[in-house]
Formats: C-alpha cells, structure tokens, sequence
C-alpha cells in the first residue's frame, strides 16, 4: 500500500496509536506526512521506507495521534480580550478572592478609564448576583463593567451606573432586567439586554486590541489542539480582526464565521449577510454562517421553556421565559438563509427554542427541500423528548458544549429547583440523540467554559466535573463513550465547518491536521481525560504548537 517509489516524506509519526476516527475506526501505528497532506498510514515497518535525509522522524513510543480537534461554538476574541483584561476565569475562592483579584488588576493599571473584564461565576455571590458594593469598596471613583462566564450577565459599581444614567426610575429594556435591591435601587448585576445600557457607553475595543485578542486566542487554542473553530457571533470588530489576521497569513485556524443577526432587526438584513458571506473566503476565514440567538439561560429565568419555570415555591410561575426572535419571523429568516445556501447556526437552551428552531428548519426545508447547509442547533440544555427523532429527521446537527453536564453550584442551586425532576431529566441527552440518529458535534462555548475539549470531553464521558472527580454523574444513562466523543469533536464538527472532505479524520490524502498527545486516552492507564496534555499540533503539516517534551 505505500508506494515506495515515492519521495520521501517531510515527517513520519510511528510507534503509535494512530486513532484515524474514519469511517472504520481503524487504529494503526505509523503516520507519514509529504507537502501538507497525510501521504500514508499504517504499520511502522512500511512506512519506514519514506524516511529521507530530511524527513523528521518522531518516535510516538505509545502516545496518541488524533485528527485536530474542531471547536463548533467558539468565541475567541472575546476569549482573547479576556486573556488580555481582567479575567477572573480562573479564580477560585469565592467572592472575597475575586474581589481581590479584581483589586489587583485595578491597581496595577492606574491609567485605565474603565476596568473592564469577565469570566466570574454566578454560584460565588448570593443569588448568582453580585452586588455594587463589593466594587465600590475597591473601585469608588472607576468605573468598572464585568462580564459573568456565561456573558448572559454583568456585574457593575456605582460610578459605572451613574455614567450610564441608570438608577431607581430606569424601566427594564424590553429583553433584559435591571437586578434591584427591595427599595428599588439598581442593585449592581443586569441581565441580558440590560447590559447594553452600559455596554454603549465604554471605551470602543480598537481595531489593534481586536486583532492582539485574535493572535493571542489563536496561539492558546492551537496549544489545546485546536485547528478549527466556528467563531459563533461575529460583529464588524471580529470579522476586521479576522480579515486583517487571514490576509496577512498570521490565520493559521481554519474558522467559518457565523455572522450575528440583530434580533432587535427583521429580514432585512438577510441581504447584507448573503453580501457579506459573497465576498469568499479570505485565506482560511469564511462567513458561510449566521447565529441566531433563540433565548437567554435557565439561571436568570430567560431561556424560552415550554411549561413555565417552577418558582421557589415550587409551583408554576408565570414565567416561560422569552423567544428573543419571533417563531414567524424565524421561519421566514431561515428559510431564506437556506436557499441562499447559508447555514443556520442557532442559540438554543429551553425546550422552546429548541422546537422553534426545528420548526424552522422544517419550513425551510418544506419550502427549498434538502440543502448542504448543515444547521446545527448549539448548547441544546433542555431537548423536549418529541423533539429527539427530529434532528435525524430534519438533518440538524446537535452541537453539545458537553462541559456544562454536570452536577456544579449552578446546576443544582440555581436550575434544578426551577425545572423540577421531569424536565431535569431531559438536559444535555447526548446518548438520547445518538440513539435518535443525530449527528453530534461539539465545542466549549469559550470564554463562557473552558477551551480544553479533553476537559469537556471528560464530562461527556463521565458527567462529572473534573473540578469535583467524585461527586455523582448527572444522568450517567446520557454518557458517550471514549470515541464517541472524540468523534463528535473532530470529524463532527468538521461536518459542521464544511471542512470533512479534507479534515476532521486522518485518511491519505486529506489534509495534515492532527495533534499527538502526551498519552493513548483508551489505555487502562490513562487516568482521567482531562489531565492528558497536547505535546503537538499540526496545521497542513506545519507545527502551530510544540511541547519540548514531544522529543
Ligand atoms: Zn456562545
């Protein structure tokens, strides 16, 4: 099977497993890439004959090779900002230590006019909202706006609020809430749509910090092992970082762009999206797809349920939540977007908004028949049992962000009591789809989570969290296995990317997207998932990431 007459390859993998994720799921122990591409695969003394002079040569001595991992719901510059400001990600400690972090931050950039940051967690502040006080201490005279993890919610001082004109006589926005002490005040945390009111006011994020944000996001995914990603909300900031990185040759991701529609807005913008994605792919930057954003999240009681949320009585309250784009003009919206063959990439966390997604997709295919747009439904929290068969029905892909999967503080305290046993059962049912037929793909919803897909794909497996490896797997019948969620973040979301023609598995002739890592994940010894570390990462066979200790 190796043509030994041909020229000798640029590097050779061997002493494998080389796990190929094809259609056979076929291992095998040596790895030959020549000119970008994967030129041979299969048994060490084979392929040996394509060692030249200046072929590298890497002995694997049992560690993994897989196909590059694909992250389908990824916010980068947003990460990457992060990374450059205030981020309090990783913080632990609760609310003392994150004050003083922020404190911290504050004081060694004394020339700021605004702190800005994001990353906290809603479980370390009482009712997951923290209070302007706790700013104020620290920050009297700046202002300071704080994005939580889950960017659903920001947390903000007195001076940000007074700049912002927002006090006690300051109605509600029509999709987002103003948190208020019981006199009335604007108690410090607004949600959703209520951010913008400050959000319009601060500094604009120059074109300079974009790209700084993208170039630092990209370098920190590749070390993880990412080699393409779905950005899912790109906004004319986002898109000019891209372009300038792509044009330059700096983009070495591979990344589709799903372009964000305004929800506050109607079908007229269908015409600007089909202009912006006409304009082709820009090196390895494309805007095939747009984000439709369906609904908030359970924990503020926004994301759009069939049967209102319980209240903390435990009966029905009058609140189901809200659908941020109307069900009519959604069908209308991606229908047209199907036939202009671009894909529907949709926010969905209630069981509502994931039924009007469905919904309309079946009117788009109902009106255009079957396209290659590939509309994935991402996060998919609460899955109506009806609604399983339609995904595999209707050839919608399931993009699980699997890392939320978990019992933690904000799925026991702040979801749990509000939905009640039956519908806690219907959350994040990977298994349920795979039975149904879905096709998954998966991602990590960074910054909201972490960006590690052996972290997220440890919860897949085991439905704990690798930060509380002991504690009981929430619904443990929804697990997948080790390949199954290795499938879903490599050849699965290269479905998504219209990138599995020439990536997302190692087969000859595709393209040498692939990472070897610092152990064989299906030994008995591996230990958990998430403790194994990316030692390379390839990108057409160039190295975008090295670990000295790959040797
Ligand atoms: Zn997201």
């Amino acid at each position: 099977m190796v043509d030994l007459a041909a020229a000798p390859a640029d590097l050779l993998l061997t002493g494998g497993p080389i796990t190929t994720i094809d259609a056979t799921r076929r291992t095998a122990e040596a790895l030959a890439v020549r000119g970008g591409r994967i030129a041979a695969i299969g048994q060490a003394r084979d392929l040996r004959a394509l060692v030249g002079p200046r072929t590298r040569v890497i002995d694997l001595g049992g560690r993994m090779v897989l196909p590059g991992f694909q992250d389908a719901h990824i916010h980068p510059t947003h990460g990457g900002l992060g990374r450059l400001r205030c981020g309090l990600n990783d913080v632990t400690g609760g609310a003392e230590a994150v004050v003083g972090h922020i404190r911290e931050y504050a004081d060694a950039h004394p020339d700021l006019p605004w702190i800005l940051g994001s990353g906290w967690y809603m479980a370390d502040f009482p009712g997951g909202t923290p209070s302007r006080e706790l700013l104020d201490r620290i920050l009297p005279d700046r202002p300071a706006f704080l994005t939580n993890r889950d960017g659903h919610g920001a947390w903000v001082n007195s001076r940000a609020l007074e700049l912002a004109g927002i006090d006690r006589d300051t109605s509600d926005p029509e999709h987002g809430r103003i948190e208020r002490t019981p006199d009335g005040e604007p108690q410090g945390t607004l949600h959703e749509g209520s951010m913008d009111l400050v959000q319009r006011i601060l500094p604009p994020t120059t074109p300079d910090e974009m790209e700084r944000a993208l170039r630092e996001a990209q370098a920190y995914l590749h070390s993880l092992g990412i080699t393409a990603w779905q950005d899912a909300w790109i906004e004319e900031g986002d898109d000019g970082a891209y372009l300038t990185l792509a044009e330059r040759g700096e983009l070495t991701a591979r990344v589709v762009g799903a372009l964000w529609w305004d929800r506050n807005g109607g079908l007229e913008q269908v015409e600007a999206l089909i202009a912006r994605r006409d304009r082709g792919a820009v090196g390895r930057y494309a805007t095939t797809s747009v984000k439709l954003m369906l609904d908030g999240v359970c924990e503020n009681f926004t994301a759009a349920m069939l049967e209102p949320y319980l209240g903390a009585d435990g009966r029905p309250s009058d609140n189901a939540g809200f659908d941020f784009i109307d069900p009519a003009l959604l069908a209308e919206a991606v229908t047209r977007l199907d036939a202009a063959g671009m894909q529907p990439h949709f926010h969905c966390i209630g069981d509502r908004a994931v039924r009007n997604a469905l919904d309309s997709v079946e009117a788009a295919r109902r009106a255009n028949g079957w396209s290659d747009t590939r509309p994935h439904i991402a996060h998919i929290q609460l899955i109506h049992p009806d609604d399983l068969p339609r995904f595999r029905a209707l050839r919608v892909v399931a993009n699980a962000q699997p890392y939320w999967a978990c019992h933690e503080a904000q799925m026991d305290d702040l979801t749990i009591p509000f939905l009640g046993p039956e519908r806690t059962g219907w959350q994040y049912p990977y298994a349920s789809l795979r039975r149904a037929g879905a096709q998954l793909a998966m991602g990590s919803d960074w910054a909201v989570s972490t960006a590690d897909p052996l972290l997220e794909m440890e919860v897949a497996v085991r439905r704990v969290s690798d930060e509380d490896r002991d504690a009981p797997p929430f619904l443990p019948e929804e697990r997948l296995d080790l390949a199954e969620a290795l499938e879903a973040f490599t050849i699965g979301s290269a479905f998504v990317n219209h990138l599995d023609d020439r990536t997302g598995s190692l087969e000859v002739g595709k393209q040498a997207d692939l990472i070897v890592l610092d152990r064989d994940l299906f030994a008995s010894d591996a230990g958990p998932i998430g403790d194994a570390r990316v030692l390379l990462t390839l990108i057409e066979g160039e190295t975008v990431f090295e670990d000295p200790a790959i040797g």
